[in-house]
């Protein structure tokens, strides 16, 4: 069903009437094949409108594979999520204004990315046929995360790091894996699917299958054997400044979009231990029980981000922010969150056992507000062997600490953080290895790193005696032209 062809006469609209009052749409991804019929969703709903491409078909039941059943899959899911984000943080904008313009297709690519313009869509082709990145509610629900996260902790896009990057990805995972959540014939799929036991691979834990078929096709090694990502995997906390820059599906590099895994991994486990601990019956967690449990979570995810400065070890802060703030949500929470944290060392012991000290600590409090809107320092970095003259300046991880969480080593020690300068030098190291970087003519050709056939992330930007570095996007990623 997920990937037939329809004929001429099916691409009519089933339903013929232009004020129903449903549409049909995917569940979570045209991989898993399992339609659901919604409200029309209202795309100038505010406080986070969208801005979809004109002019709109009539609102119906469409059969798959057209392009107005398309349209509708986008505009439901967007909705949806957006709708629930807004509450959560809360929301009264995106960081681009009153409007986000989403995109739907915008040519050849196997992709999809937000740009601080729009959220930007692609097609491109699969053994099943074309895929549409901008059908997947997974996907698209994945760049509105990006949107959203950029919406409440802007500091995040220029942040030369590989933790707050791979976050951005991580965060943008959950928005997808979330926002599934919020339709009950989803919950109680995945509650049947699993018995009960949320913490196996399942639709809500496999993320965006049929771009992740898609990509396995061209590169069997970039995803893993069943999705693009899946949110249950036992990858654990390394320091990401002496990984690999790329590495195959299976393994861990500092690449974001793999990195990203270890946070998600852990908030997929947290979200599964939280509902066993909190069920009437831990065996068999209603789906009432599961929405209940994921909308704390994810308000525990976005107090964390609030409270965690952005330093070099991002994601340790901001799982301590994280325990402090699920202590004043249920403290049945607590344990679990800290078990999982330190499962995958992305606490240390010392770290999560040191929560409840700096729960009580009014200092650290008033720090961590003053903390949210300090601006990040920028360094000039020597840049010859980047071939270029002058040096490049680039945000830098540097915000000030309230207290110092840490991630563990293998060996179980606390890491003792890198400075914001070697964490934002071995970013940008990355960045130039991977050919992210567009040069935007500065520097001699001969000179440049640069690859074709690359979606770039950054760009250069010439300054009478530095060069500056630019975020352009984050894109859903893994895939070379
Ligand atoms: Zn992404």
């Amino acid at each position: 069903m997920a990937n037939r062809r329809p004929g001429a006469a099916e691409k009519r609209r089933l339903s013929t009437a232009a004020t129903t009052a449903t549409v049909s749409s995917w569940e979570d991804d045209p991989g898993s094949g399992v339609r659901v019929t919604r409200p029309v969703p209202n795309l100038a709903a505010k406080p986070l409108a969208f801005a979809f491409p004109k002019p709109a078909p009539p609102a119906g039941m469409y059969q798959p594979g057209t392009a107005d059943f398309r349209y509708w899959t986008a505009a439901e899911a967007l909705r949806r999520g957006a709708d629930f984000w807004a509450k959560r943080v809360p929301l009264s904008r995106w960081e681009v204004g009153q409007v986000l313009k989403v995109i739907l297709d915008e040519g050849v690519d196997l992709n999809a990315y937000y740009d601080r313009k729009a959220l930007n869509f692609f097609h491109g082709p699969s053994p099943s046929g074309t895929v549409y990145s901008g059908e997947s509610p997974d996907i698209v629900c994945h760049e509105m995360g990006h949107a959203v996260l950029d919406s409440f902790k802007p500091q995040l896009w220029a942040a030369a790091s590989h933790e707050a990057a791979a976050f951005h990805e991580s965060f943008a995972d959950m928005s997808a894996i979330l926002s599934a959540v919020q339709l009950p014939s989803v919950r109680n799929a995945i509650l049947t699917d699993t018995g009960g036991h949320l913490y196996r691979s399942s639709r809500l834990s496999r993320l965006a299958e049929q771009l992740g078929a898609a990509i396995r096709a061209q590169q069997p090694d970039a995803v893993d054997p069943d999705c693009l990502r899946n949110a249950v995997n036992s990858f654990t906390y390394l320091n990401p400044v002496n990984l690999p820059q790329s590495a195959p599906a299976s393994q861990l590099s500092s690449e974001p979009h793999s990195f990203s895994r270890v946070f998600t991994g852990a908030f997929f486990e947290s979200l599964a231990g939280m509902v066993a601990a909190t069920a009437a019956n831990e065996n068999t967690p209603t789906e009432n029980e599961l929405v209940s449990v994921a909308n704390d979570l994810a308000g525990i995810v976005v107090a964390g981000v609030k409270a965690a400065p952005v330093v070099s070890n991002w994601y340790a802060e901001v799982a301590a922010a994280m325990v402090k703030a699920a202590a004043a949500v249920k403290a049945a929470y607590v344990p679990v969150l800290k078990a999982t944290f330190v499962r995958r060392s992305i606490l240390s012991m010392h770290a999560a056992s040191a929560t409840e000290t700096l729960q009580k600590s009014v200092a650290a409090a008033g720090a961590a507000t003053r903390t949210a809107s300090e601006p990040l320092a920028s360094v000039a970095l020597t840049a010859s062997q980047y071939g270029l003259d002058k040096p490049l300046l680039v945000q830098t991880p540097s915000q000030s600490r309230a207290f110092l969480a840490t991630s563990a080593a293998p060996d179980a020690s606390p890491i003792e953080p890198d400075s914001a300068v070697t964490a934002a030098r071995a970013f940008v190291d990355d960045l130039f290895r991977q050919g992210r970087i567009d040069y935007n003519k500065v520097g001699r050709p001969e000179r440049r790193l640069e690859q074709r056939r690359r979606l770039r992330t950054h760009r250069l930007v010439e300054e009478s005696s530095v060069v500056r570095l630019e975020r352009l996007l984050f894109d859903c990623g893994l895939c070379r032209k």
